[in-house]
């Protein structure tokens, strides 16, 4: 039974405060589950309990068995990670939080490369590796416990395992959970191969039960006899590894059950090769299977001296030696640094502890002089410079850490990227640049004819979103340009009476020769760009006989028509934020295009009187899409909720806030400036009207810098 008896007398390795808070958790999970049963049957007090134990077994830290005991009630019971924080510690409350999130996310798909990144995954969301560990001996229980579950949601769980947390496991060394777990979801997954497996197994140990006691007590006796310390376990494989090798390497069960094993644990590495040598004389060894994992460590840490003997009547016997220290670090990976101290240290944290781990590795690596990989692998896993996030169908992407939804949309697809509009994170609409967490599931909304931001530039860190923003801010700047060069120059060709379709050829490449440039579009990309006045472009074009002649003769030109989808080379003045139906002044500035301005700006009159020929009268279009923000000052009595009235009206009239900004003036009254987008000068009067309704609104004004 799972009674708090049978937990406190695991807990003997502990202090009695730090027993007493482990107690403390158990009521408080006890009470939040209450009313809660396991499929069994059983109070679901019962599996917190189990959780832990398999944690205190292992002799983890308080904090760890505390979070085991409150690991489900955040997400079962609905109490707050901040009730956690001030009831028991942030460190509890943190790794709690981690264990929920990790359960939250689902693996769906079957592909092994989506399998590595969802462990991935999981290990980057984790910043305490303690929530892997408290995790593990969940899914551990939970896989003990499979049998009362449906059958399909059985294979569901067993799978997750199988391809999921068994690898962890292995990956952190913890051998022992590896083992479980595997043996575990073989038994759910392949009831009757696993059942063949351990009736031969069985009746296998049966048959060898005499022979097996003979080695033993021969090794037993002659390590006795040369004094050496040493303690000596039949070993068995367990039943997946066994159908692991029958299907690898195509042989029949006995030919892999045709072996003995045993385990030789001693005190020194000293003693390791001692033994080794007292096993080679009793026993002869078998030629080029003798490995020594002691000098050289395996990948993930595992030290041993490995050998076979050949034994009476020629049965291979094989060997494995190794110290206590070297058992712990084999059975339990990580999870043996976690061996609880009777000197906590407060200051390292979870975190160190993990580095501590992973330096210990990188050590007897290097010592060993083999490969790194691994040590890279876990690292990475550990301390990713990655995030890993769900795309709406469930696969799983990897980015660099601090990407956002547009890198993320460039990754989908270059036509994503640059027709996306907005992103959901999570199902909430986020701004675009918003950095990414491991776990999110992101979705990109595109809309057709939606091209890049210049803007995005300032916060997309991923090559292929730069570079393709680049390109297509470039190719498109042009053809905008060149668009806007044409109708400026067909303007100042129209001052003259001329049209352009009327020049003949010849009088065009003169001019573009004199003027320095290739082909036509790059001299009216030029003139878009307001870098040679279009005036003077049409002057050359001119009959030669014209020249000067005609150029005050003309009517009054007609002014040029924005149409307000002109893209870049058309910008709107930050000054004065014109908006249409307001009379507007256009200004041409070298590399930028045209500037639009409000005809009585100050930025533009006195523009008009230095550089009258870089002004240019404009006209709106009839009609014109879109949005134009506008500012407004608005004087409001410092009345409660009279902000968020505010607000309500102007979402009420259809307007999109873009900023806003409160300074109080006095006591009394406080001035909010306010962006806006509005469609016209028409729409903006209707929300001005609608806010002077409002009693707190003491006076408003379309602002201007
Ligand atoms: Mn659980």
């Amino acid at each position: 039974m799972q009674t708090l008896e049978s937990l406190t007398e695991k807990l003997n390795y502990l202090a009695p405060d730090q027993v007493e808070g482990i107690i403390r958790a158990y009521h408080f999970a006890k009470e939040a589950h209450e009313g809660q049963f396991r499929r069994s049957g059983d109070p679901y007090i019962v599996h917190p309990v189990a959780v832990c134990k398999i944690l205190a077994d292992m002799h983890m830290d308080p904090q760890s068995l505390m979070a085991a005991l409150l690991h489900d009630v955040i997400e079962d019971t609905g109490v707050s990670k901040e009730t956690l924080e001030e009831d028991f510690d942030p460190v509890v409350a943190e790794i709690v939080d981690g264990v929920s999130k990790i359960g939250a996310i689902k693996f769906e798909s079957k592909a092994v490369q989506q399998a590595e990144n969802f462990r991935k995954m999981m290990l980057a969301m984790t910043k305490d590796i303690r929530v892997i560990l408290v995790k593990l001996a969940d899914r551990l229980h939970n896989m003990r416990t499979l049998g009362v579950l449906h059958p399909q949601k059985r294979r569901r769980v067993a799978t997750e395992t199988l391809e999921i947390y068994a690898p962890i496991a292995n990956r952190l060394g913890m051998n022992n959970f590896r083992v479980e777990l595997e043996d575990l979801c073989f038994n759910n997954l392949y009831p009757m191969r696993a059942d063949r497996i351990k009736r031969a197994v069985k009746s296998n140990r049966g048959n060898r039960k005499d022979m097996v006691a003979r080695i033993q007590e021969s090794l037993s006796n002659r390590l006795a006899q040369e004094s050496i310390e040493a303690t000596v376990f039949g070993r068995e494989k367990h039943i997946y590894s066994i159908y692991e090798k029958m299907k690898s390497q195509h042989k029949p069960f006995n030919q892999i059950m045709d072996v003995y094993g045993f385990r030789i644990t001693v005190s020194s590495v000293d003693d390791c090769y001692r033994v080794l040598g007292v096993v080679h004389n009793l026993y002869k060894p078998i030629p080029g299977r003798f490995k020594d994992y002691v000098a050289i460590p395996k990948a993930n840490g595992y030290q041993s001296l490995h050998t076979t003997l050949k034994g009476m009547n020629g049965v291979p016997i094989e060997i494995q030696i190794r110290t206590h220290e070297m058992e712990a670090m084999a059975d339990n990976g990580i999870a043996a640094h976690w061996l609880y101290k009777s000197d906590p240290d407060p200051a390292g944290g979870a975190q160190n502890r993990a580095k501590e781990w992973l330096k210990g590795l990188l050590e007897m690596q290097q010592r060993a002089g083999n490969s790194l990989e691994f040590i890279e692998h876990v690292k990475m896993d550990l301390f990713p410079d990655e995030v890993y996030v769900f795309t709406p169908k469930g696969n799983i992407l990897e980015l660099p850490s601090g990407s956002t939804p547009v890198d993320f949309a460039y990754s989908v697809h270059t036509d994503v990227g640059n027709s996306c509009v907005a992103a959901r994170i999570d199902h909430r609409l986020v701004p675009l640049s918003t950095p990414l967490e491991s776990g999110n599931t992101i979705q990109v909304i595109t809309a057709p004819g939606a091209c890049p931001n210049p803007a995005w530039l300032s916060f997309v860190i991923t090559a292929k979103a730069r570079s393709n923003i680049r390109h297509f801010l470039k190719n498109q700047r042009r053809s905008e340009s060149v668009e806007l060069g044409q109708r400026l120059l067909n303007k100042a060709l129209a001052a003259f009476d001329i049209e352009f379709d009327s020049i003949p050829e010849d009088r065009l490449n003169t001019a573009l020769n004199e003027a320095g440039f290739e082909t036509f579009d790059d001299l009216l990309e030029d003139i878009g760009l307001g870098n040679q006045m279009a005036q003077i472009a049409a002057r050359r074009l001119l009959p030669q006989d014209e020249d000067n002649t005609s150029e005050l003769g003309g009517d009054k030109p007609k002014p040029l028509i924005i149409r307000g989808t002109e893209g870049m080379v058309i910008n709107f003045a930050k000054c004065c934020r014109p908006i249409p139906g307001d009379s507007i002044i256009g200004h041409l500035s070298a590399g930028r295009g045209m500037v639009i301005h409000i005809h009585d700006c100050k930025n533009i009159t006195s523009e008009m009187k230095e550089n009258p020929e870089k002004c240019l009268e404009v006209n709106w279009a009839k009609k014109i899409e879109g949005e134009f923000p506008a500012e407004l000052r608005i004087e409001l009595e410092n009345d409660r909720g009279a902000l968020a009235r505010l607000a309500s009206v102007i979402s009420e009239t259809d307007i999109n806030i873009e900023t806003i900004n409160l300074k109080e003036k006095d006591a009394h009254l406080s001035v909010v400036k306010m962006r806006i987008a509005v469609h016209d000068r028409a729409h903006l009067a209707r929300a001005i009207r609608k806010l002077r309704q409002l009693k707190a609104v003491n006076k408003i004004t379309r602002a201007r810098n």
